[in-house]
């Protein structure tokens, strides 16, 4: 909890002129700021800071914001996270409830572990560079590889000497063992040494090249070394264990260096090794991560998605890994990654190939040979079923498996009919099989989400550790726990409501001579009229809350909220104040139907404030109600099976009033079916 007096002095410290100016380059135009907008491509600068008003606002792609804003924006980070960041930046100490000493073992546990993985990276890189050994063994090895100077400083590579060693100088400037050597069983400790029986230690990485992994704020948190010498004991590459900073196959090499071009380009290029990454940034491709292996998993897509919703991915020529990489791509498309393919000429890796061309020459190459990847898939599938009557149908549901994981109907039914078109099958055939397997899969996922709800709650920390650990991207528990839920048509119903009382909570929705009702007073009066329960505890405090402060004068709700000490409350109101849609846009096409607006153009939201408030309350009651009447289906059914003609009797004479209401409603809803 981050109290509201600090928030303040944040807000007071924070120049806009200030913590732009560490991103972009700034000149003078007037009583304004001008530079090139690090959001969108442009040649001549359209982007400008108001240091008066404490904003800025690009006039070529419209992203405008104050000092928070601008880091939220630019970092992809939470309001706390931005917070936090300009809290260190101005030397202004959040004093945090008081942690408990399990937290504080475990945040001091985190920084000894940072500073040893600096110190042994700032070795690396002076063993490389000023020692004898490292130049003729480690550089020669890069530069044989054609990698230049200032590439190699840029990703801060290394080498670990045979001779020298790491652990006696860390044990000179005073590194505990626990730090520099990896318990398993706690995951503490780094891991750049090991420790023999006898208790003695030594180097993890000797005679290898290191390759530092960054977290996203650009500390150290792991190393990847590749062995130099030809050997049959020793593996080519060797990572740091598994520990509470790093897990490879979480990490994505290079990512902290391509952050700001990904965010820029609005696409990631992603490749499998360091090497590969290496090549095209040196190349003039700076957008480009690797994720160290095929399968990509659940965080790795996170936080790509974080920075951009386009991935292409750039294969080796040779269709060996693509197959098996079919899977992980399934899940970019489930978190509503578009996915592109590019295939590169026989032989030919990402790394040989960025060494042969240019950047224009690579960017050329990808635009001609990008695929999207269901077409892609399709392509690759149906190579391989030839004609076979029993291979194409699996085929087609391989691939119609993809497509029914895509979030966005739209998306959905582009690819189907363009599948439809390629395997040359009716589209109606297609259709019913998307449908089938998407309820399958939203029924699936509905199941995990109960399951990872019995779970504890392993991330509640969040909202009061220390700028270290909500900054670094915290190790999640286990895949389950993340899988972004399918969300209940009840839940999703009660969140739009939560929206409109965090955007618009203290405005008035109906007025007379004596009264004034306020929207969101409204909307908690309509709920507990209908005795409607609000399950999330979340949503509840807000609602409490509200109740609070809404007669307080000037009181505005996003203000309150979005500013509240409670990490999770102000978290969850920046969320619902986003502005990806204003919401009248998502009802506007039902109320353009309905004739209870125009389509001249959509209105905004506070135009039709009423209607819209109206609209979801009555979405949320029908969804209660058709969640009752399956309800007493089931039990009906289990009813019947037993006998129990009480019960049948009772459940008889009952539904037939909450069909009437279901009746009801749909009709004052357009009868139109609600999409789950
Ligand atoms: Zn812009």
């Amino acid at each position: 909890m981050i109290p509201r007096e600090t928030i303040d002095r944040i807000f007071d410290a924070a120049k806009v002129e200030d913590v732009v100016g560490s991103y972009v380059t700034l000149k003078k135009r007037g009583a304004n700021l001008l530079g090139l907008c690090p959001f969108h491509h442009e040649k001549t600068g359209s982007f400008t800071v108001s240091p008066s008003k404490g904003i800025y606002k690009c006039f070529g792609c419209g992203k405008a914001g104050n000092a928070v804003g601008f880091i939220m924006e630019i970092e992809q980070c939470s309001y706390i996270e931005a917070i936090k960041q300009l809290a260190q930046r101005y030397h202004i100490t959040i004093e945090e409830r008081e942690l408990t000493q399990e937290e504080k073992q475990r945040q001091d546990d985190r920084e000894s572990m940072f500073v040893v993985n600096d110190f042994s990276n700032k070795w690396f890189q002076s063993q490389l560079h000023d020692t004898q050994e490292g130049v003729t063994v480690g550089m020669a090895y890069l530069r044989q590889r054609g990698i230049r100077e200032d590439i190699i400083r840029k990703f801060q590579l290394g080498y670990s000497p045979e001779k020298a060693k790491l652990w006696e100088e860390a044990k000179k400037a005073g590194y505990q063992d626990t730090y520099l050597v990896n318990n398993p069983d706690t995951q503490i400790g780094t891991g750049v040494c090991l420790k023999d029986e006898q208790g003695r230690l030594f180097d993890r990485f000797r005679g290898r090249v290191i390759f530092p992994f960054f977290s996203v704020s650009g500390k150290v948190t792991g190393f990847a070394g590749r062995l130099i010498k030809q050997s049959d004991k020793a593996g080519k590459y060797v990572n740091s264990p598994t520990s509470i900073l790093y897990e490879k196959k979480h990490e994505l090499y290079g990512f902290y260096q391509a952050k700001q071009s990904i965010k820029r380009e609005d696409c990631c290029y992603l490749v499998e090794g360091q090497l590969d990454v290496i090549q095209l940034v040196q190349s003039g491709i700076e957008n480009v991560v690797a994720s160290g292996g095929t399968a990509l998993t659940y965080p790795q897509v996170r936080l790509i998605h974080r920075f951009t919703e386009n991935v292409t991915i750039l294969y080796d020529g040779d269709n060996a890994g693509i197959k098996a990489a079919l899977r992980g791509i399934d899940m970019m498309l489930e978190e509503g990654v578009n996915v592109k393919v590019v295939l590169l000429p026989e032989g030919e890796d990402p790394d040989s190939f960025a060494r042969k061309h240019n950047a224009t020459e690579v960017l050329d190459y990808i635009q001609q040979h990008q695929t999207d990847f269901i077409r892609f898939k399709t392509q690759l599938l149906s190579e391989d079923a030839g004609n076979d009557p029993v291979k194409r149908a699996d085929m087609i549901t391989q691939i119609v498996q993809s497509i029914a994981i895509i979030p966005d109907i739209i998306k959905r039914q582009i690819y189907t009919k363009d599948c439809a078109a390629t395997l040359n099958i009716h589209e109606n055939i297609l259709i019913r099989k998307v449908i089938e397997l998407r309820k399958k899969h939203l029924a699936e996922q509905r199941k995990k989400n109960i399951t990872s709800r019995q779970l504890p709650q392993n991330q509640e920390n969040n909202s009061s550790d220390s700028a270290a650990i909500t900054i670094e991207e915290p190790i999640e528990p286990t895949v389950e726990v993340q899988i972004s839920p399918a969300r209940s048509a009840k839940e999703q119903n009660i969140e739009n409501l939560m929206q409109v009382i965090i955007r618009y909570g203290e405005q008035t929705l109906y007025q007379s001579d004596t009264a004034v009702i306020r929207a969101g007073e409204y909307i908690i009066n309509e709920l507990r009229r209908d005795s409607i329960v609000i399950e999330n505890p979340l949503h509840q405090l807000i609602l409490d809350e509200y109740i609070a402060h809404y007669q307080e004068s000037n009181w505005v709700a996003a203000k309150y909220f979005q500013h509240h000490p409670k990490a999770e409350v102000s978290q969850f109101a920046v969320d619902m104040l986003a502005d990806k849609y204003e919401l009248s846009r998502m009802y506007s096409k039902q109320m353009v139907s309905e004739n209870v607006v125009k389509e001249v153009d959509i209105p905004s939201d506070l135009d039709i404030l009423p209607e819209l408030v109206q609209r979801m309350l009555l979405e949320l009651k029908y969804t209660i109600v058709n969640e009752r009447i399956d309800s007493m289906q089931t039990m009906l059914k289990e009813a019947q099976k037993r006998n129990d003609w009480e019960l049948i009797r009772t459940i008889l004479e009952q539904q037939p009033m909450l069909m009437d209401i279901r009746q009801q409603l749909c009709k004052v809803l357009g009868n139109r079916v609600i999409l789950k």
